[in-house]
């Protein structure tokens, strides 16, 4: 799960992480509120979870009250990249003199953990990499031993960061390393880490990805769950159990088994169509997993036609061809399915089917077959 930077603001302050004063408001009195209370200047931060907000015009510093009514009132609402801002972040603007980059994540090739730091901070860091490589240095930490005070030193000095950060930072470095460890998160991102002129170094920003699969020892997260930035399909399907993962294109898959629903991805590309999604519904290919499926695949707006592949290993064919129709018989679908069952049973399984066709219920014996099917009534729907 991914944080607002509101949100891994609020999660580095429980490692004693310095970051500047503020509060999240989601409306323009709210913010007002907020500003007054914190003190101008105060930075108006739009909340979206994509890069370069700056540039994009979320991010304004606000010198008095009017100023501050002017930019919350247009920063709300604003789309960035596609994300609706929802809510602002407001903070004590902070002065500048030096900004920097410090993160650590999972090298799963070593499987270590990594910290990264670069005296080159507040750009994106995949430019610095491309750019200046060696202005990053790296630090490989053993998950077992953890990281120790001289390691971070060495770190901090190799970085070349001035000489009044250094102790501010190797203290941020070792309660950001902790954040990461006891935090069960996969990515812990400051960029800028800032010195500020008068010595002190702190998180202006906060890049924060939790690790799902830890989401059990940590009841707290459901407060941060309940305000996620995650596609409203993805939503849905989490809460039916499926394994959904959210695309752009226009044909819906179902499919079963994670191996089999990426090669329906791919046949539907080869063929010159785009998924819409990828579903693995797993070994119960039954009616409510099929009504389940065909309801989340129904909430997106961009699906022309839906492709079933199935194959009958354990599951029967004929089962699951009962389960489609009695789906079918719940949830009223937009667009035509294609079905291809093979595999044991596959005989009866197409019988069901062929009793039940109609023009929203196509049925092919073959995965190209019913790719090439699917594909093409997706974009004779698209022409209309
Ligand atoms: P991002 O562009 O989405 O990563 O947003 P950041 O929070 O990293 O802010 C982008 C840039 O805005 C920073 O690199 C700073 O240069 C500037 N900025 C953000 N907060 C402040 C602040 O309190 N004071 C000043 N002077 N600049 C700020
Ligand atoms: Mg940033």
């Amino acid at each position: 799960m991914d944080l607002f930077e509101y949100q891994g603001k609020q999660y580095f302050a429980r490692y004693g992480i310095p970051t500047s004063p503020g509060g999240v408001a989601q409306s323009v009195d709210e913010a007002v509120e907020i500003g007054e209370r914190v003190g101008y200047p105060v930075v108006v931060k739009a909340q979206v979870q994509v890069g370069g907000r700056g540039k994009a015009g979320g991010i304004k510093i606000a010198n008095n009250k009017e100023e501050l009514l002017a930019h919350a009132g247009a920063i709300l609402g604003m789309d960035i990249k596609g994300h609706l801002v929802k809510r602002v972040w407001l903070e004590k603007a902070s002065d500048i003199k030096e900004e920097y980059y410090a993160s650590f994540t999972l090298d799963r090739s070593q499987r270590k953990h990594l910290c990264m730091l670069s005296a080159k901070g507040g750009v994106e860091i995949e430019q610095v990499a491309e750019e200046d490589p060696d202005a990053i240095v790296k630090l490989e930490v053993d998950p077992v031993e953890g990281v120790d005070l001289d390691s971070l030193r060495r770190l901090v000095d190799a970085a070349g960061l001035a000489d009044e950060a250094r102790e501010g930072t190797v203290a941020i470095l070792s309660e950001l390393y902790r954040c990461f460890r006891e935090g069960d998160a996969d990515l812990v991102e400051i960029n800028p880490l800032i010195l500020t002129p008068d010595g002190r170094v702190h998180a202006l920003d906060a890049k924060v990805t939790l690790d799902d699969d830890a989401a059990f020892r940590h009841p707290e997260w459901d407060e941060f769950r309940g305000i996620s930035d995650v596609d409203g399909r993805e939503k849905l399907a989490t809460e039916k159990g499926l394994n959904y993962i959210g695309l752009d294109g226009s044909v819906g898959i179902i499919a079963n088994g994670a191996g089999l629903a990426m090669s329906t991805c791919d046949v539907v590309n080869q063929v010159g169509g785009s998924p819409a999604n990828f579903l693995d519904i797993g070994g119960g290919a039954n009616a409510d997993v099929m009504a389940n499926a065909l309801e989340v695949i129904n909430t997106d707006p961009k699906v022309r036609a839906i492709l079933v592949n199935i194959f009958g290993g354990i599951v029967r064919c004929d089962e699951v061809a009962n389960g489609i129709v009695a789906a079918l018989s719940r949830v009223e679908i937009k667009s035509p399915i294609v079905v291809r069952l093979d595999g044991t049973n596959s005989e009866i399984a197409r019988e069901i089917l062929a009793e039940h066709s109609s023009e929203l219920l196509l049925s092919e014996e073959t995965m190209l077959g019913a790719a090439k099917r699917a594909v093409a009534l997706a974009s004779e729907a698209e022409s209309k």
